[in-house]
């Protein structure tokens, strides 16, 4: 019996392994091992709304060795350090809980194929400060820092404007990168600095004393989608009092500004980075050639080019499309492909002449907010073969929710999401809108 190890359980990783133990793993056919430094998986689409209060990520999160012991395959808990690639034996370390006490001791795991998934991390392009002085959304625990930071802020610049110690107080957001992560981030911030004030949380006037900027160094914001729209976007906004700065790069990031390459300086209390991804430190430890972003390089059927046994999908991976010449972008829907793909293929005993993946764009949805988002479809989906049909408003929303519900679809089956669907709704309905503390 051949076994498969899957390093990463993410939107490409924990599907492709609940779908490969449905299919193999139940039949005994094959032995497959996720491997996550983390005990429970979010999707990671999500992170914005952790960050900004609106969705509690215990309630969405998955518990792997729950998922595993339903769909037939094993979890291991620990950081994917090495792979020793003539052996085919991966390096899993120890995990520790919060105390510092031992939870799992480091292990070796052999495999037959090894699938990294290991997503991407924040890419500070080596901009001065950056790096030191910035927040980032590559985990729960990055956003849940995020939200709390926030939070506090408000209270406490609240406070000193009341007792006079700083008439003026206010709490300045920087966000840099206009890409969908950014533009969604600011728009839900807007949000939850209302809510939080309605709640009494805290003493500023929100639409006054809450500043909320996006710094992009490009012309316009979301580039990914059509310009008309995402200058719908941008109006929508700064309509909600959001600052949009377009045209000037970060020169560098302080504790207190982000200066731009023009000589702005924005003043920022909390600066968000989200100006682009590249492969985590991992993937330089494998001996595997990597592209500039430290991305590993695959070839048409999702094999590293240095090793047939060792596939790599999502972020982590640099897929450039046989056909049209065009990289897939990271993003949850290619990731999602990819683990389609290989869950059909994998359970094949050799690694010679696979068939080729092929990536197709469906479009993108960018949410701005509770109750509006904007993006472009295509293909099936828009009903207009390449072309794409726009959409906004509310169905772009309508149509946003379920890019998540598909998520939990491939996980849990339909009976399960259509639950959960149920279940969340009304915990929306009883809950305030943000967390509150
Ligand atoms: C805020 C935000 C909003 C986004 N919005 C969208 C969107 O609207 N639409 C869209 O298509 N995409 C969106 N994306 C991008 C999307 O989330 C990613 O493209 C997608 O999650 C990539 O999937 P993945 O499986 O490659 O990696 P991930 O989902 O990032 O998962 C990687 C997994 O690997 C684990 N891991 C990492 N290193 C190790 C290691 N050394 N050992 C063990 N485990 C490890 C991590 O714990 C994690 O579970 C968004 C991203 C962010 C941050």
């Amino acid at each position: 019996m051949q076994t498969i190890v899957i390093a990463g359980g993410g939107a490409g990783g924990l599907e492709l392994a609940t779908r490969l133990g449905d299919r193999l793993g139940r039949r005994r056919r094959a032995r497959i091992v996720l491997v996550d430094r983390s005990p429970t998986h979010i999707w990671k689409p999500l992170l914005h709304e952790v960050a900004s209060g609106k969705l509690d990520p215990q309630v969405h999160q998955v518990e792997y060795s729950a998922q595993a012991a339903h769909h037939h395959f094993e979890f291991v808990h620990g950081e994917v350090t090495s792979v020793d690639r003539d052996a085919r034996i991966i390096d899993v370390g120890a995990c520790h809980g919060g105390d510092g006490l031992e939870r799992q001791p480091g292990r070796k795991l052999r495999y037959d194929k090894l699938v990294l998934a290991f997503g991407a991390v924040t890419n500070f392009f080596g901009i001065p400060g950056a790096a030191e002085h910035s927040m980032t959304l590559d985990s729960v625990s990055q956003a849940e820092q995020f939200r709390q930071r926030l939070v506090a802020l408000c209270i406490q610049k609240g406070l000193r404007r009341e007792s006079g110690a700083e008439p003026d107080a206010k709490v300045n957001v920087v966000i840099v990168g206009a890409g969908a992560t950014g533009v969604e981030l600011a728009a839900e911030l807007h949000h939850t600095a209302h809510a939080l004030a309605k709640y009494n949380i805290h003493a500023l006037d929100p639409a006054r004393d809450v500043r909320i900027r996006i710094v992009e160094r490009g012309e316009r914001i979301l580039p990914q989608l059509d310009a008309k729209l995402a200058r719908n976007a941008e109006q929508y906004l700064r309509s909600l009092g959001i600052d949009v700065s377009t045209g000037s790069g970060v020169a560098r990031v302080t504790s207190d500004a982000v200066h731009d390459d023009a000589g702005n300086v924005h003043a920022s209390d909390i600066t968000l980075w989200a100006a682009g991804v590249e492969g985590p430190q991992v993937c330089a430890a494998l001996g595997l050639r990597l592209n500039r972003l430290r991305q590993i390089l695959v070839g048409p059927s999702l094999q590293t080019i240095d090793d047939p046994k060792v596939f790599a999908i999502g972020d982590c991976s640099s897929h450039i499309c046989s056909v049209n010449g065009t990289v897939i972008p990271p993003r949850a829907q290619a990731a999602h492909q990819q683990a389609v793909f290989l869950a059909s293929v994998l359970g094949k005993a050799g690694v010679d002449q696979l068939p080729h993946f092929q990536y197709r764009d469906y479009g993108s949805l960018v949410s701005l907010g509770p109750f509006v988002a904007v993006g472009v479809l295509i293909g099936r989906l828009g009903k207009l073969g390449n072309r794409g049909v726009v959409v906004d408003g509310i169905l772009a929303r309508v149509l946003y929710r379920l890019m998540y519900r598909k998520h939990v679809l491939a996980l849990h089956g339909f009976a399960s999401m259509v639950a959960q669907t149920i279940s969340h709704w009304l915990r929306d309905r009883l809950a305030p809108p943000v967390k509150l503390h």
